[in-house]
């Protein structure tokens, strides 16, 4: 598999000369496998996509927070309408996703209503795309710690192993749960956009820090953990001294990052 990130900050789309390096878009990872285009999340970086000519494209939507969607309707490519694309999530009943799209992209909200006017959009149940790669690849879910939900995703290709978890405010009592999710995966994508000390006083907003997963990993020992959602004001500067600290396993993501898994 191969891993592009397109955002990685979280909450607000963000630019600047300050947060140049690591980049300021919102959610967004894609993953190429053997036969699919595989998305999670629509974030602002989702503008950036290049649909797939030879594989099927999913938009797997962890939920609903405008930065994980605000960038659907931004992607010039999705108005040709030979780009087919399937929308799903594990987070509810797709025609709850099918309806909360409609209802932040048409009016009042955006100008058109992209999901009656765009047949190339298409809305399948979870179950349904779970057993649409089921073929060569494995793809589970999990309900995450986050205002409103939000759901973690895995996928399996062969003997790769990736996993989603992003948006998630980690506690003592998800530790097993969440370590059965993810256990010896070759990648974790996770929600680091507080520091441990930011933390503090922002119980309940539905975010980790970088130090929970380094501990977090002392239990999941997965190869390789990638923090984003970066706080939408957290510099290039801050994030070089944080990734200076860093041990061995772990990067900070940034916009335009490729990564084999
Ligand atoms: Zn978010
Ligand atoms: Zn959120």
């Amino acid at each position: 598999m191969k891993l592009s990130i397109h955002g990685c900050r979280g909450s607000a789309a963000t630019s600047s000369p300050s947060t140049h390096n690591y980049g300021g878009n919102t959610s967004c990872f894609e993953v190429i496998t053997g036969d699919d285009q595989i998305i999670f999340d629509a974030g602002s970086g989702f503008k950036n996509i290049k649909f797939s000519k030879s594989r099927a494209s999913f938009l797997l939507i962890s939920h609903f927070h405008h930065d994980h969607i605000q960038g659907l309707p931004f992607n010039p490519e999705l108005f040709d309408p030979k780009n087919e694309i399937i929308i799903s999530s594990g987070l509810c009943d797709i025609e709850l996703v099918k309806q909360t799209i409609r209802r932040c992209f048409s009016p009042p909200y955006f100008p058109i209503d992209i999901v009656s006017l765009l047949s190339n959009i298409k809305f399948l149940p979870f179950k349904a795309v779970q057993e649409k790669l089921g073929k060569v690849i494995s793809l589970d879910s999990m309900l995450l710690n986050h205002p409103g939900g939000s759901t973690g995703y895995k996928l399996i290709e062969k003997n790769s192993s990736l996993i989603y978890i992003c948006d998630n405010e980690f506690e003592e009592d998800q530790r097993k749960s969440l370590a059965n999710f993810s256990k010896n995966a070759d990648l974790l994508i996770w929600d680091g956009m507080f520091t441990q000390e930011e933390l503090a006083d922002k119980k309940g907003w539905g975010h980790s820090s970088i130090e929970q997963a380094i501990d977090f990993n002392t239990t999941a020992n997965c190869k390789k953990i990638l923090i984003t959602h970066h706080a939408p004001n957290r510099s290039d500067k801050e994030l070089d001294q944080i990734a200076k600290d860093l041990p061995e396993l772990f990067t900070l993501a940034r916009d335009g990052l490729e990564i084999e898994v």
